[in-house]
């Protein structure tokens, strides 16, 4: 392992089909949703930090246009993974 975080850039969440979602916080807002990485990407670059503080900024609420928002990074669960093995075989 590298000594930085495992999915610390948007390409990185792409590749192991990581899903982010985004969460308005503004008072009667609550709006959220899923960002597309692959567009995402292609906006920003796949090494774009997928750090909060560096995510975060690129984003604002289509509902309300608040900027006061948080993410959440959850695996992308897949149907038919088989049986849990050795990870990152070379
Ligand atoms: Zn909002």
């Amino acid at each position: 392992m590298k000594d930085r975080p495992a999915h610390s850039t948007i390409g990185a969440l792409i590749e192991d089909k990581f899903s982010l979602h985004i969460y308005c916080e503004a008072y009667n807002c609550g709006h959220h949703g899923e960002v597309d990485l692959e567009k995402l990407a292609m906006r920003i670059g796949v090494d774009h930090g997928a750090m909060h503080y560096e995510l975060i900024p690129v984003f604002k609420c289509p509902a309300c246009g608040s900027k006061h928002l948080s993410m959440r990074i959850s695996p992308n669960v897949q149907q038919n993974i088989g049986p849990v093995g050795p990870l990152h075989k070379a």
